[in-house]
């Protein structure tokens, strides 16, 4: 069952990014409490458009960044490619923004502390930015834009999503000795295509399909911060997978805030399944993830295709918000309850588990009690594997900023432990059931205080597992589950 594991490529010394916040529940996995936080190998590993498993990158160069990122699994893969950028300049890692000439922020903007948190490390900077250059992307810079200027004067680069094709230029700019330069455009059909990724994480390979969107939900700021929905081509996407499948990954997640709203742009016209049915039959490929997907555009024939392609992860992230027809209308979802959980009768129907995960906004304007009641019975009916609860956070440039009837600090705080409650008992329950079952599960951490390994089954479950052998990082091992806890699940190899 096992399988070797070879990333032939070369490691980057001093390369590891910081990432903070956790991600934003829209291109979630599943929860994992503190203590079950994966320890990642530390090793890092980038690929480039050559076939050829390495490309010849100056290292020796006195130019240094360094990169912080905030929010979603989106921002993690625009940073890693945002490196690549950077390393194509012949610019180096380093793990110390003191010791970075290039400081950059990769932020996010969805719940007002995440955005405050920037302006909190912006201000770092104050006394001791010394020429360096410090620059703000992603959400906040696109919402603040030359405000960020105002408020940090020592900052020179501003640079939302949609207009990171245009890092090269502005950095060509900084670097002739420009001292403040933005990329703000949102009025835009072109995707982020670099030459050289650095990929941070050596078990699992993301690749972005789609990029901005075009729904507009009421409470959210990504429309405004990335623009309007901008697939890649086909070939693109399968182009990245064989480099990723011969650069030794093989797993791979497709990525986009509505990943299944994909549209191939190319004279090819296929649709979000003929792509997940393109990667999947990539050889050496033997896992396929995609997060984010809208209910409206979850069509049975993604279920068809999981169903029918061993390749294709039993794990569908569908985010409901909410479980009353009323707030969904405020919400602008677009969908009612009962489509919803129509979704949910498909998944459930298939011939091999599937598990499904969700977002759940709690407190949002005008919520009342029974609006509340009405999520609280949705998870009993949809029975999730996994959910990212949040309490509603007013953002600037949304419609539902404005909205009457707020609902106290006190309430939303009071609703999100009652839901995060109900939830655990049934994952719980879920996880219990599995008590004896194997799984095969990619090794991604050792733990190596408790003795244990840890990893991921196609269904994203988490387990720790005992095990004699040893060198098992990047390996598929069957596991056998012996307990089920509300996060996560213990288990023996099966030797
Ligand atoms: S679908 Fe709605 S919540 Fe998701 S990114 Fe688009 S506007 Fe935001």
């Amino acid at each position: 069952m096992s399988k070797s594991f070879d990333i032939g490529i070369e490691s980057l010394a001093g390369g590891a990014t910081a990432v903070r916040e956790g991600r934003h529940g829209h291109l979630g996995s599943f929860a994992a409490p503190a203590e079950e936080e994966l320890q990642k190998s530390d090793s890092s590993a980038f690929e480039s458009d050559s076939r050829s498993a390495s490309i010849a990158i100056p290292t020796d160069t006195k130019k240094s960044f360094y990169i912080e990122t905030f929010g979603c699994q989106m921002n993690a893969h625009d940073s890693e490619k945002v490196s690549g950028v950077l390393l194509g300049r012949g610019y180096h890692a380093v793990e110390n923004p003191m010791q970075a000439d290039l400081v950059l922020y990769n932020t996010c903007s969805i719940r007002e502390k995440a955005a405050q948190k920037v302006f909190a490390r912006l201000g770092d900077w104050k006394t001791v930015a010394n020429g360096k250059i410090i620059g703000v992307l992603g959400c906040v810079a696109q919402q603040e834009g030359e405000e960020i200027f105002e408020r940090a004067p020592w900052v020179s680069l501003v640079c939302g999503s949609a207009s990171y094709r245009k890092l090269p230029e502005l950095l060509a700019q900084l670097e002739a000795g420009g001292r403040r330069v933005t990329g703000l455009d949102l009025d835009t059909d072109e995707t982020f295509e670099t030459e050289i990724t650095r990929r941070d994480n050596p078990i699992r390979a993301y690749i972005t399909i789609i990029e901005g969107c075009d729904y507009s939900c009421s409470y959210c700021v990504v429309p405004h911060t990335r623009g309007p929905e901008r697939s890649r081509s086909s070939e693109a996407v399968l182009a990245e997978a064989r480099r990723l499948a011969d650069a030794g990954y093989t797993e791979i997640q497709l990525l986009g805030q509505t990943v299944n709203s994909y549209r191939d742009p190319s004279a090819r016209k296929w649709k979000f399944v003929d792509l997940l049915r393109g990667v999947a039959a990539v050889k050496r490929i033997r896992r396929v993830r995609f997060t984010t997907s809208h209910p409206n555009d979850f069509h049975r024939e993604i279920v068809e295709a999981i169903d029918e392609t061993p390749e294709l992860c039993d794990h569908v992230h569908l985010p409901v918000q909410s479980g009353s027809n009323a707030i969904l209308r405020a919400m602008r979802r677009t969908y009612t309850r009962e489509e919803y959980l129509a979704k949910i009768e498909w998944i459930r129907a298939a011939s091999r588990p599937i598990s499904i995960t969700s977002d759940i906004i709690v407190g949002f304007p005008g919520e009342t009690d029974a609006d509340f009641e009405e999520s609280l019975t949705l998870l009993d009916a949809a029975q999730y594997d996994a959910i990212f609860s949040f309490t509603y956070s007013p953002r600037p440039n949304t419609s539902a900023k404005d909205m009457p009837d707020a609902i106290p600090e006190a309430e939303k705080s009071r609703r999100l432990a009652v839901m995060n409650e109900r939830q655990r008992q049934i994952q719980i329950a879920r996880n219990e059931k599995l008590v004896g079952e194997t799984f095969e599960v990619l090794v991604d951490a050792r733990h190596a205080a408790r003795g244990q390994w840890g990893g991921r089954t196609s269904c994203n479950r988490l387990i720790n597992f005992t095990t004699t052998r040893e060198n098992l990082l990047g390996e598929y091992v069957s596991v056998q589950v012996t307990r089920g806890g509300p996060n996560s699940l213990v288990g023996e190899q099966v030797l």
